[in-house]
């Protein structure tokens, strides 16, 4: 150093108020709540994956003998309770409902997604509607003893008229909200997929709600929007992890407990699994099934441990409080 310089400051001075003092002194002594989170599963078969590619084929079990126990297992590990929702066509199989009891029997909720997962959902007659809600309910609480309270609709396609139907069947909440312009173009995928541009067409393809939070209507029938963030309102959708690099998307989450706001985030089976555990290499287009299953279940992995560790993780049916009228 040279003589009558003046000395060189090589960390950063903060200059703490009273106030700032007695903040940092208050988060010392009561340190924050984590804010809610469910994570939830559309276990959806691999045949109806490939129905939406326009391939035909029988079902087979893969998913309930290879992707749930995995899914359980990483669940159990991160220390986190989800909702998976259930195709209820395939109750009448034992890999469905063994599966189904284990989920419920692991602390996890099973819900409903459906009879048959048919689309365009939203448009089917009225009495096709009702048997869809009234038997997948039926089906799911003979296999696990357990009353299913929760509904999602197969592609999202739902709106706010179909609330009181659900409730009529004894339902208490619906996930089926996207309220995303990105709604559209899962739309234009599900078309150029290989469901066409008449079933396109016949699909909502606006969201049904701008609402992010949490809402309940006048009944007091709740929904849960999934979680969006930025101008754009990405979905914060496992699909996504796909497309960037994990840390990025788990920063998201980093950023979404600071904002004290729930995380709603959504993944289906079909992303514990790949082309080399025996599913139909037709798959091989489905966004994530480039990858190995050591890959995917790392990100799973990944994913698992961000949500709790900045979210208290547990099923929609115990977070029906946070919906405001
Ligand atoms: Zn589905």
């Amino acid at each position: 150093m040279r003589i009558g310089s003046a000395p060189k400051l090589t960390f950063p001075i903060v200059i703490k108020t009273t106030e700032s003092l007695r903040y940092h002194r208050r988060r010392a002594v009561e340190p924050q709540i984590k804010p809610p989170a469910t994570i939830s599963v559309d276990v959806d078969p691999l045949d109806i994956h490939l129905s939406g590619y326009g391939i035909a084929r029988a079902p087979d079990n893969i998913i309930y003998d290879i992707a749930i126990p995995r899914l359980l297992d990483r669940m159990a590990s991160a220390g986190v309770r989800a909702t998976f929702f259930f195709v209820a066509r395939d109750f009448r199989d034992a890999a469905a409902i063994r599966s189904a009891r284990a989920v419920e029997a692991a602390g996890h909720e099973v819900a409903s997604h459906s009879l048959n997962h048919g689309i365009p959902f939203r448009k089917l007659p009225r009495d096709a509607f009702a048997h869809e809600i009234r038997e997948s309910k039926r089906r799911i609480e003979d296999a696990t003893g357990r009353a299913v309270v929760g509904f999602r609709a197969p592609n999202w396609d739902l709106s706010e008229r179909e609330f009181e139907l659900l409730a009529s069947e004894q339902y208490q909440y619906d996930a089926s909200a996207y309220p995303s312009l990105l709604l559209c173009a899962a739309r234009l995928l599900v078309a150029a997929g290989g469901g066409g541009i008449s079933t396109f067409s016949k699909l909502r393809f606006l969201p049904f709600t701008w609402k992010r939070a949490p809402y309940a209507s006048a009944n007091g029938f709740v929904e849960f929007p999934i979680t969006t963030y930025g101008i754009l309102r990405f979905p914060v959708y496992h699909t996504l992890c796909y497309k960037l690099n994990g840390g990025e998307f788990q920063n998201k989450f980093d950023r979404i407990a600071a904002s004290r706001r729930p995380l709603f985030y959504t993944m289906h089976a079909i992303d514990a699994l790949a082309i080399g555990d025996g599913a139909d290499a037709r798959l091989s287009r489905h966004p994530g099934m480039e990858r190995t299953s050591e890959q995917k279940l790392a990100s799973i992995d990944a994913c698992l441990l961000a949500a709790a560790r900045a979210f208290a993780c547990a099923p929609y049916r115990e977070l029906l409080h946070l919906a405001k009228s």
